[in-house]
Parts: structure tokens; C-alpha cells; sequence
């Protein structure tokens, strides 16, 4: 039996414009609620679309179709939300803007940690498989787009280097959290669904995964739905506490003065070099 397929003019030029165009669309999540307001600001046009208990900005930056959207907590919720994005957004590229706290002491409240690889310190299925190995993927560790972190690098220098970042977040809050010169450190990031409040968790993943910077709840599994739909993505954690005894103190007003202003001039600084 023969099948006729048949096409019209409209849908041949459609599909041919957006190869020569190479059609993007960037999905931006971000894991705090005070975080997205800053950064749906830089949308024009924007529409809401409600799906599942989520609500997803859409519109432009820069002229580039881009979906913002609070991640919710976890990485379920996070995973879910990533899987919208692709399905009925059809985002090409994903970036993650959060919180984080910190791990390696070299850390302080106020660095930047951009994700070099992710793993979710909470994966255990052994003796079926390693710890931490995904199952079905065979790997542990899931890497960040190479093409991304030179861009998304060159961005957050621009936010750190000291005067830009003065003008950013006033020179009060600065002092408030003792956030002098803040540095950018690329490499592993750990997440789980667990918030890290006490020195007895904080060392147990420092001693089995001595190369993690940082841990958060949402990331790997972020990184995973992208890694299996081939979908580009930085991660990008502002450190706003140290992952201890002390790290609910620090948290909210963090956020409120810091984390929030970080994040919508990171990404207008991306979408400068994109
Ligand atoms: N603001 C909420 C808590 C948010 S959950 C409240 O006060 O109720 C914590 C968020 O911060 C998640 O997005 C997580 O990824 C990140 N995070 C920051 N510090 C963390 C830590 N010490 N341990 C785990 N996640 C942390």
C-alpha cells in the first residue's frame, strides 16, 4: 500500500526558514519565586500559560522566544517542569538559576558555582549498580554544554567583576552578607531532595564526593531530562549559605537581597552574547 504525504507551500517554507534560522527557543527556570520576577521584567510580549500547578512566562529577550518558569523545589518537581518546557514549549536550550549551599570551604556566601558535571548524591541502587550510577544510563555524572559554559562564564564575570556588581545589588546588602569579590568556580554540583542544615551532612558528602562545590535539589535531575531529550543547559547556583548548623539562618534574606538581583543580570548578560 502506498501512503501520500502530502505538504503545502506554508508548511515546506516554515520548516525550511527555520533550519536557515536555526529556530531557538530558551527555557530559564529558576528555583526561587523572588528570582523569577527579575527575570520575566526583561520579557516583552509576555503571555502566562498555566499548566500543572505551574505558571510559565512567555515571550522575548532580546528578540529570542524564551518560557521562564519557578522550577518548584526537588527534583521531581523540577524534572516535571523541565519535561513541559520540552513538550509544550520546545525549548532548544535550558538554563537554571538558584541557590545552593556550599560544600568545598573554598566556597563563601555570594560565589558563583556554574555546573561543570551534576550528580545526584541521593541516587543508591547498589548492589544492583554503583552509587550514584543512574540507572539505565550507566553514568554518574551528567556534563554541562561545553558551547554554554564559555558564554554563561564570560556572563557572570561581567555581573562579578566589582563595579557592575556594586550598581546591582547596593552597597548595604554587599556589607550585610560580607560579599566583598565574589568569584566564579566551575565544576561539580550535587543534588538531592534534602536540605542541607547540619556539619554532620555537610561532611558525609564532602568526604564521599570530595569534588563537589556545592549541593541543591533540583539540578541533576534538570540535567538528566536534558541530557536524555539533547537539550543544551547550564546550571547556575548563587551560594547563599553554608550547607551546616548556621544555613537556615542565612537562607531567606539572602535571597531577598542577593540571589534575586544576581540572577535577572546574569541572564540579560547571557542574552547579550547569545
Ligand atoms: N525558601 C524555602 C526553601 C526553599 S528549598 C523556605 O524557606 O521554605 C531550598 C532551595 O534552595 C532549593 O532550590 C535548593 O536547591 C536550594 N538550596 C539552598 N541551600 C541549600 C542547602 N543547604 N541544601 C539543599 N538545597 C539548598
Amino acid at each position: 500500500m502506498q501512503t501520500v504525504v502530502s505538504f503545502s507551500f506554508i508548511d515546506l517554507l516554515c520548516v525550511s526558514l527555520d533550519v536557515i534560522m536555526k529556530r531557538r527557543t530558551i527555557g530559564i527556570m529558576g528555583a526561587m519565586p523572588e528570582e523569577i520576577d527579575g527575570v520575566v521584567a526583561l520579557l516583552s510580549n509576555c503571555k502566562v500559560i498555566e499548566i500543572g500547578k505551574r505558571t510559565y512566562f512567555s515571550g522575548q529577550i532580546n528578540g529570542i522566544d524564551t518560557i521562564v518558569v519557578f522550577s518548584r523545589w526537588g527534583k521531581v518537581a523540577a524534572a516535571t517542569t523541565v519535561t513541559t518546557l520540552i513538550h509544550e514549549f520546545q525549548i532548544t536550550e535550558l538554563l537554571f538559576t538558584g541557590v545552593a549551599g556550599a560544600i568545598s570551604p573554598a566556597l563563601k556566601i555570594g560565589d558563583i558555582v556554574l555546573a561543570k558535571r551534576l550528580i545526584q548524591h541521593d541516587m543508591d541502587a547498589r548492589p544492583l549498580m554503583k552509587q550514584y550510577e543512574i540507572p539505565l544510563l550507566s553514568q554518574i555524572y551528567l556534563e554541562s554544554d561545553a558551547t554554554h559554559l564559555t558564554i554563561v562564564s564570560k556572563a557572570i564575570n561581567a555581573l562579578i567583576e566589582s563595579e557592575s556588581l556594586h550598581e546591582v545589588i547596593g552597597e548595604a546588602s554587599l556589607t550585610k552578607f560580607n560579599v566583598y569579590q565574589p568569584q566564579l568556580f566551575l565544576g561539580d554540583i550535587a543534588s538531592g531532595d534534602q536540605f542541607f542544615s547540619s556539619n554532620k551532612q555537610k561532611n558525609i558528602l564532602n568526604e564521599q564526593l570530595p569534588e563537589v562545590l556545592c549541593v541543591e535539589m533540583e539540578g541533576a535531575s534538570v540535567a538528566q531530562v536534558c541530557y536524555e531529550y539533547e537539550i543544551p543547559f547550564s546550571i547556575i547556583r548563587t551560594i547563599s549559605d553554608t550547607a551546616d548548623d548556621q544555613s537556615h539562618i542565612d537562607f531567606p534574606s539572602f535571597i531577598k537581597k542577593i540571589s534575586s538581583k544576581y540572577s535577572a543580570a546574569i541572564i540579560s548578560n547571557i542574552f547579550q552574547e547569545f
